[in-house]
């Protein structure tokens, strides 16, 4: 965790944690000092990459971890994002269990850092998705990280975020750490470290308000090896995404059985949502449903905290993993009616009117094409005729129409030759640009991509897609003899780059 004050480090895992802290100057109310911990400074963008250090690094310690053995876990996501992390730098492969209904960008976050994620019914709620992880994990062999009850969990905010908390406001007042728990694994850990060295700091506990089931008092059921046997019954899905699962963790459970909790919140959906997009707009600090939620739960201590007192909440993940989900509800990708007058306030780059006609200049010319050699001439002609690779396309490496066309071929399973005029291989003598005056003089077109079946000129991208769309292409492929996947069946116009796609 040191980096001696460099900002120097061996590998990414030495960034974890020593998150900011930072004063609310806006949404505080003037007679106390809020605080916020901004936990989506760790590398992965949430609080959880904590645990996923800690929870490995334990387990290599004791052996139960052995060098290239699979971990698996059931997560809402921060967690696996961690763990996927933390698994990449060590080598480990990962399997995540996830619940279908949590936000796509994290699964696809998982998955880009090399993790396989295996998704669960979401009807079967959060117990469901870790019952499969430990069916899988004992089927297999492979490392469980039970981020609910692993003490490892807790240890890691004991020695990492209560320290730099004790630091932060030594010799100073601390009358509030407000928090929320997913495993409770920041408030246990967290909380006995304030308790035994602060002991005048209240511990305030969130959740949400429609599923009390800490505010409850009904204990939770379990199986003799501590597992939980049932859902909880105030148990009811709920906004705040890494927030109580259907279940009260073992870690948040010792919180409370230690005294650690002095009070317990109940926090309403839509503020927490409100409070997230306030963080953003008024204090300029980007996070997730679960800080807005932790907000909104030291909002209400402030309301009722003495003159100077101090509240400190933590805000556990970065707002750019919520996209998909009501946090961003309303907010369009479209301009709207003010953005299209302030684009009208000015004549440049409009749509709703043509482009000013630019000034005539008499020196105007044409950019000259490239004095074509008989060598590309030739490397035309024999690409075109090349019978062993039929479909070919010239492409340029950066342009979105051309991977529209990789991701039909790909889905086709069909093979095919890609000169893309602007890689390294064809800048030698403006090779792309002679290329490129070659196709111009042989198909009219100016502009890439380039589709040719067995010579014969198909089109650019539109074209190529309304050929396939037509069963055209279908045809010349089964004409030269290209084997295709005859089953997909797709409307190649969604792999159009996603702007082009009417909303
Ligand atoms: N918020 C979010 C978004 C989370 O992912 C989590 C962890 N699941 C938490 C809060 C709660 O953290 P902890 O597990 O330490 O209780």
């Amino acid at each position: 965790m040191q980096d001696n004050g460099t900002c120097k480090y061996d590998n990414i895992l030495g960034t974890v944690g020593n998150t900011p802290i930072v004063r609310l100057t806006k949404l505080a109310p003037p007679h106390v000092n809020l605080f916020a911990k901004i936990e989506a400074f760790n590398p992965m963008g949430s609080v959880k990459d904590r645990l996923a250090l800690g929870i490995i690094e334990d387990a290599e310690r004791r052996g139960t971890l052995s060098p290239g053995q699979t971990v698996i876990e059931a997560t809402s996501g921060n967690t696996g994002i961690g763990l996927a992390m933390v698994c990449a730098v060590k080598g480990y492969p990962l399997v995540v269990t996830m619940a279908e209904n949590f936000s796509v960008e994290r699964r696809r976050m998982m998955r880009f850092l090399g993790a396989k994620v295996v998704l669960t019914p979401a009807s079967l709620k959060g117990s469901g998705m870790l019952a499969k992880a430990v069916e899988l994990a004992n089927a297999h062999g492979w490392f469980l990280c039970r981020q609910f009850d692993n003490e490892a969990n807790a240890d890691m905010h004991s020695r990492t975020t209560a320290p730099e908390i004790l630091t932060a406001f030594e010799g100073e007042r601390l009358d509030y750490f407000v928090t929320g728990y997913g495993t409770g694994g920041t408030l246990k850990g967290v909380a006995r470290v304030l308790k035994a060295q602060r002991p005048d700091t209240n511990i305030v506990v969130c959740e949400p308000d429609n599923s009390p089931i800490l505010g409850s008092g009904i204990a939770q059921a379990r199986d003799a090896d501590g597992t939980p046997s049932e859902s909880h019954p105030s148990f009811r899905p709920h906004l705040m995404q890494g927030w109580s699962p259907d279940f009260i963790p073992k870690l948040t459970e010792d919180a409370v059985a230690m005294k650690l909790v002095d009070r317990i919140l109940p926090i309403n959906g839509a503020d927490a949502v409100r409070l997230a997009r306030e963080l953003a707009q008024r204090e300029g600090i980007f996070v997730g449903i679960s800080a807005g939620a932790t907000l909104a739960g030291a909002l209400q201590v402030c309301a009722s905290a003495p003159d100077g007192a101090t509240v400190l909440c933590m805000l556990p993940d970065t707002g750019e993993r919520y996209l998909s989900t009501p946090l961003f509800e309303g907010v369009a990708a479209e301009m709207s009616a003010e953005e299209m007058e302030i684009s009208r306030s000015t004549p440049g780059a409009r749509f709703d009117a043509p482009p000013p006609a630019p000034p005539a200049t008499k020196s105007a010319s044409p950019v000259p094409a490239p004095a074509v050699s008989a060598e590309v001439e030739a490397f035309v002609a024999q690409v075109l005729a090349d019978r062993e690779q039929p479909l070919v396309m010239f492409a340029l490496e950066w342009c979105e129409f051309c991977w529209s066309l990789r991701k039909l071929f790909a889905q086709c399973g069909i093979p095919y030759r890609s000169v893309d005029l602007d890689s390294t291989a064809y800048q030698r003598d403006d090779r792309g640009g002679q290329i490129r005056a070659v196709l111009t003089a042989r198909t009219g077109s100016k502009t890439i991509p380039q589709v040719f079946v067995g010579g014969e000129y198909i089109g650019g991208c539109t074209e190529t897609l309304d050929a396939f769309r037509e069963g055209r292409l279908q045809d010349l492929f089964r004409d030269h003899g290209v084997g295709f996947d005859e089953n997909v069946r797709i409307d190649p116009y969604t792999l159009l780059p996603g702007w082009l796609h009417p909303r």
